[in-house]
């Protein structure tokens, strides 16, 4: 097996011997070079050969006259950008006519001859048994090489296969290359390994000793070091020791049950022992700070004096009663019968009108930590109870986030936007928030991140939303909803008075003594400079006045009183911003007042009809909702069949379109209220009949003419109250929400009730 100018590769860090495979990998473009030319030239054949002396550069002289004969196997090149190949060896070769041609070698090569061993046999047998008290002496020495050797059966082969089988260092295997004769490398194999064995069996000779003296801590306290000595030796910084013994202290003083702490103790444990380089450094570290840092078991002590809790609620919010005596109640049955479980209060109403800063004045009147957290758009149950560890970016879900922020185990925990979670494939948000409201589960809540239960049974939740209808109905079924419907103006003016404006004026800086607003100027700013259900716009204009009152004070330094009259608004604020329907037009035919119920509270809402030759037809515009428009036609299909009885003509219907409108088109109008609305504004056409501006009804219409109750009943009567509305329609079962208006509204308004349609007929039009 001759070859001429084969390339050769130098290799200095590894051995390959014959019949022996190796894998390498190569991102370093001189090998990859060779490896390349070698594929494509040589058929894969090439000359592989350790440098004489690994210190020194690389020339002719430092190359080895024996080297091995090699074929690459196989050669990939992977998307890392590096190439894998498998090297196989041949056979071992003597090489000779090194030539270099731009740092690529080549050489000729001859196949080493070997000649006949007398008593081969015995060499053989003793190089075995050799082996064999080496695998038995040498701990972690595996046994594979047994079982390929009864394939082998000449002292050469067997050689090269023990030689690639030794755990010894580079420099002394490659020795092996060049000693050509089997019986000169059997007998140096056969030293090494003895070599190798006096050193092991003095080692475990000082450990037996070592170990006999040591007690177990020592014991551990020796390995220890023992660790550290080697990832110093590795290069690897430990500032990790410091962390476990600051952990451990943490640990030692925390208030949990015994589960958990064993649990920290073990992780703690796994945190010392893994590597400063592994990547689940890192998570183990964060599991840990989140099991030390949760509040297990500490909790603030309830201000059980209710005479006190209420006062401070009182000076906190206005009205609000049902609230105020529901948190009340709740404090006096837990005194009563010292029982813990807490209710589910949930605040629903209109933004702004203080479900948030009350439930925060709960839990201060209470004595409590506040946990807050927004499940508003929420899709993915994760969310609240956590994803799992194994998970990248693994995290705890929201209400365990919101527990230790919190610090304490009973805080109060409001979950706001209750009514804005959305359930998608990845799961189903509302029954794991049920999981932690529920009293029956949650005082062992288990969140998928934390793994360990946490009781959540002496937290005090407390909801909030918007619309009640948009609750998910499995968690509405557990809570105890608690309506806040929107202020009236006169409710606005006084907790202007009472509340926003100290508020303000403190955290402006000024007293009472510089700055006086008038109620009629407070009046106008609630009227025109706001549009709002709640007082959170009032608040901000407040303070954006107060902001130009403190800027004036500093700069002009002239006046040091500021008495705010109406006519002082438009200096400090602009232009009045919002300004309600006028309802001082002349009274027409077709046209009749509704009353609408939004987010920024109530407003009156005028109902347009007209006719024109046509076949008959309903036309209907002013971006009605689908409900909307079905009342359209019910209040149609109404009147068509009582024509007789309202007087109209039949061939008014047939012979002419009728078109409904509702006009300030910029706002969606949905919902079925307006019913007795437009059929009284189908009537008045129909019969030329005009309805007084000064009227508005409210109700939703059925087939027959009955007319159902509506929701938002006090919102609208303020809306309608504000346009100067003197008479009201309103469903018979309505009549006991009237209890929720002010007397000043009500001596100014005559409410009529009303069961069926017919008696607003009569009403108005007999
Ligand atoms: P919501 O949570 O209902 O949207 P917030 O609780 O955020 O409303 O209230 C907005 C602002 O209005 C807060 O500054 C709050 O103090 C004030 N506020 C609301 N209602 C009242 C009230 N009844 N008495 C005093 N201040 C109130």
């Amino acid at each position: 097996m001759d070859y001429k100018n084969l390339l050769v590769l130098i290799i200095n860090d590894m051995v390959i011997f014959p019949n022996n495979e190796v894998r390498l990998e190569y991102d370093n473009t001189y090998d990859r070079q060779i490896i390349d030319i070698v594929d494509k030239i040589n058929d894969g054949y090439m000359l592989i050969v350790n440098p004489i002396d690994e210190n020194s550069d690389i020339d002719i002289t430092s190359l080895p006259n024996y080297g091995i004969l090699g074929r690459i196997k196989l050669k990939i090149n992977v998307p890392n950008g590096k190439t894998r190949v498998v090297i196989e060896g041949i056979a071992r070769v003597e090489l000779s006519n090194y030539v270099s041609d731009d740092k690529l070698y080549r050489a000729n090569c001859k196949e080493v001859e070997i000649e006949d061993i007398s008593d081969e046999e015995n060499y053989i047998n003793v190089l075995i048994k050799a082996l064999n008290r080496y695998i038995d002496k040498v701990p972690h020495m595996g046994n594979a090489i047994m079982s390929q050797l009864s394939l082998i059966d000449n002292l050469n082969d067997l050689c090269d296969l023990i030689a690639s089988f030794l755990t010894i260092d580079y420099k002394r295997k490659k020795k092996y290359i060049t000693i050509v004769n089997p019986i000169e490398r059997c007998k140096a194999l056969i030293e090494d390994m003895n070599e190798d064995l006096k050193f092991v069996e003095l080692e475990q000779k000082i450990e037996s000793e070592v170990e006999k003296e040591l007690s177990e801590a020592q014991k551990e306290y020796f390995l220890r070091e023992k660790i550290k000595a080697m990832q110093k030796e590795l290069g690897e910084v430990n500032s990790k020791d410091d962390e476990v013994i600051k952990l451990k202290k943490k640990c030692s003083k925390l208030k949990c049950s015994s589960k958990v702490k064993e649990r920290i103790i073990h992780e703690i444990a796994r945190y010392e022992a893994i590597n400063s380089n592994s990547p689940e450094l890192g998570i183990i570290r964060d599991y840990l700070d989140w099991l030390i840092n949760l509040p297990w078991n500490n909790y603030t002590k309830d201000n059980d004096d209710l005479v006190k809790v209420k006062s401070i609620l009182d000076s906190s919010h206005y009205a609000l009663e049902d609230v105020k005596e529901r948190i009340i109640e709740y404090l006096a049955v837990k005194q009563n019968t010292n029982s813990l479980r807490s209710p589910i209060l949930c605040l629903v109403g209109p933004p702004g009108v203080g479900k948030t800063s009350l439930a925060i004045s709960i839990a201060k009147s209470l004595n409590r930590k506040v946990a807050k957290i927004s499940v508003g758009g929420i899709n993915d149950e994760a969310e609240i109870i956590g994803h799992r560890r194994t998970y990248v970016g693994a995290n705890p879900g929201r209400i365990i986030q919101g527990i230790r922020k919190a610090g304490t185990t009973n805080p109060v925990f409001i979950i706001d936007e209750i009514d804005k979670m959305t359930k998608d494939i990845k799961g189903d948000p509302a029954s794991s928030l049920l999981e932690v409201l529920d009293p029956e589960q949650n005082s062992k809540f288990s969140d998928h991140y934390i793994e360990e239960e946490f009781d959540l049974s002496k937290v005090l939740f407390i909801a909030t939303a918007n619309y009640i209808e948009q609750i998910p109905y499995e968690l509405k079924d557990r809570l105890e909803i608690i309506n806040l419907s929107s202020y009236t103006e006169y409710e606005k003016l006084d907790i202007a008075k009472c509340h926003l404006i100290p508020k303000e004026l403190e955290e402006h800086g000024l007293t009472p003594l510089q700055v006086h607003i008038e109620d009629s100027a407070i009046m106008t700013i609630i009227r025109n400079y706001t549009k709002e259900a709640g007082v959170r716009e009032l608040e901000r204009v407040i303070a954006t006045l107060f902001r130009k009152i403190v800027k004036n004070i500093l700069l002009e330094k002239d006046c040091s009183f500021y008495n705010i009259d109406e006519g002082k608004l438009e200096e400090f604020l602009g232009k009045k911003k919002y300004l309600y329907l006028e309802n001082n037009n002349q009274d027409e035919i077709g046209v009749v007042n509704g009353m609408a119920y939004t987010i920024f509270g109530g407003d009156i809402l005028s109902i347009e009809a007209t006719l024109y030759k046509g076949k008959g037809e309903l036309i209907l515009t002013g971006s009605l909702g689908d409900v909307m428009q079905e009342s359209c036609r019910i209040a149609l299909s109404y009147i068509k069949a009582n024509v007789e009885e309202f007087n109209i003509d039949p061939k008014l219907l047939e012979e002419n379109d009728i078109h409904i409108h509702i006009p300030e088109g910029a706002v969606n109008k949905d919902g079925p209220s307006a019913g007795v609305t437009i059929t009284t504004a189908l009537i008045s056409l129909l019969t030329n009949k005009k309805v007084n501006k000064n009227i508005s009804m409210t109700g939703e219409i059925t087939l027959q003419g009955r007319v159902l109750a509506i929701g938002g009943l006090k919102e609208k009567v303020i809306g309608a109250h504000r346009a100067n509305v003197k008479k009201i329609f309103i469903p018979k079962e309505n009549e006991k929400d009237l209890d929720e208006i002010l007397d000043d509204v009500k001596k100014e308004i005559k409410f009529i009730f009303v069961n069926n349609y017919k008696e607003i007929y009569k009403e108005l039009f007999k």
